[in-house]
């Protein structure tokens, strides 16, 4: 069969609207197309190929898994997604791991278990959850309505209610509208999708003060912050604040889709047998390329790598813009940079997207002014380059359109 973009218009409900482009084949930071042109990956697959394309602990994990056993339900447990729980929880402020397979489902997972945790230990009333204008969450209709962008959740019926939303790092914002009947906060410790915003140290630690004080949840939302992406293992290590709920998704199988939820033991108590579940939730071939990739990402060479090559793409983007003069800004942490584009070119991130898929590289937008980039922790820095002078050769074509 002759599979082309034109039959992605015929045979697919036309919800995403991808690029011309399709790719058949990856390895590292490289991926090719049905025409064998090369492309640099800046993307990640959406901060998903934490380690690149088809990297070799990766493949063996699964092939090797592939050969043994690939579900089971939870009707039985498994050997990988027991070995992945411990090693989850050694390595975090938690103790016990609900296990989904996308980060809106794992988030949906936090909420209700949030909300269930306020019935048997507080009051019904005690049912308000609050999260921040430009926040994303995921696209079940409950985190959808969560997240900040009303335009996302509108226009599919009544939404599910005692949802808030106020200004990120607007500390007395939050203080206003919190009370004795909020359940919880939850909020991602970047703002990916929402545009690359950092917290404040103040705001986060304010917003650790506020939930202790009203006995309300903190829930972090670290599906694309997660596994390494800002150089930490997850970025609440940086920040001195501990959540009472965290998840994770994106870049936990490295490609293979897996979330997961984490919390304490006190509070998964409200989850107990029969109150939620997922069919394929800790299947045996997920957890056991997850436990890979984890394995492989926390190590110090890998997060420490992180930090070097973020300074890597800075400087780079520095010295392009000091060229061209294109962006306000370069915003982000780690390896999820956003170049925020000035005044003189509002609107038109995607545009110089598709510059750069011409230009044989691949990158992402977050927003109408900022394109971002979310490459393999470990891409190697002879690729940083390449795709560096590319970026500048979509730049060079942008500035003259
Ligand atoms: C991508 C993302 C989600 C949604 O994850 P899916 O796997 O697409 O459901 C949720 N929260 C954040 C912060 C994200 O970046």
């Amino acid at each position: 069969m002759q599979v082309t973009r034109e039959l992605f218009n015929e045979v697919m409900v036309p919800n995403y609207a991808p690029s011309n482009i399709i790719p058949v084949r990856g390895a590292g930071s490289r991926v090719w197309d049905q025409s064998n042109n090369e492309l640099i990956d800046f993307a990640g697959g959406i901060a998903v190929n934490c380690l690149g394309h088809c990297h070799p602990a990766l493949v063996k994990a699964l092939t090797d898994q592939a050969q043994k056993l690939w579900h089971l339900s939870n009707v039985m447990t498994n050997e990988p997604a027991l070995r992945l729980a411990k090693k989850l929880t050694d390595a975090t402020f938690a103790d016990q791991v609900y296990f989904a397979n996308s980060g809106a489902e794992s988030n949906e997972a936090a909420l209700k278990l949030a909300r269930r945790w306020a019935l048997d230990n507080h009051s019904e009333s005690k049912n308000q959850i609050i999260a921040f204008k430009q926040g994303f969450h995921g696209r079940t209709f409950f985190t959808v309505t969560v997240g900040g962008q009303a335009a996302y959740s509108d226009g599919f019926g009544p939404k599910p209610g005692a949802i808030e939303h106020v200004d990120y790092n607007d500390l007395a914002a939050l203080s206003t509208i919190m009370s004795d009947n909020t359940c919880a906060v939850m909020i991602e410790p970047l703002q990916g999708e929402g545009g690359l915003v950092s917290p404040t140290n103040d705001f986060m630690k304010g917003v650790r003060q506020l939930c202790n004080q009203h006995n309300a949840l903190l829930i972090f939302d670290e599906v694309q912050t997660g596994v390494g992406r800002l150089g930490s293992l997850y970025a609440y290590m940086d920040l001195d604040v501990t959540p009472d709920i965290m998840t994770t998704a994106k870049a936990l199988g490295g490609g293979f889709p897996i979330g997961a939820m984490l919390t304490t033991k006190d509070i998964a108590k409200s989850l107990k047998a029969g109150t939620h579940g997922s069919t394929y939730g800790g299947n045996p071939l997920g957890c056991a390329v997850a436990e890979a990739a984890f394995d492989t990402v926390n190590t110090p060479e890998v997060l420490d790598g992180v930090k070097a090559k973020e300074k890597l793409f800075r400087a780079g983007l520095d010295a392009i813009n000091l060229k061209y003069d294109v962006f306000s800004e370069v915003r982000g942490k780690g390896l999820l940079l956003g170049a925020v584009l000035n005044s003189k070119y509002q609107g038109r991130a995607r545009d110089l997207m598709v510059a750069c898929a011409n230009e044989g590289l691949m990158a992402l937008i977050a927003g109408a002014n900022i394109v971002r980039f979310a490459p393999s922790l470990i891409i190697p820095d002879e690729d940083i380059a390449e795709g560096l002078a590319r970026f500048e050769k979509a730049v060079a074509g942008f500035v003259n359109l």
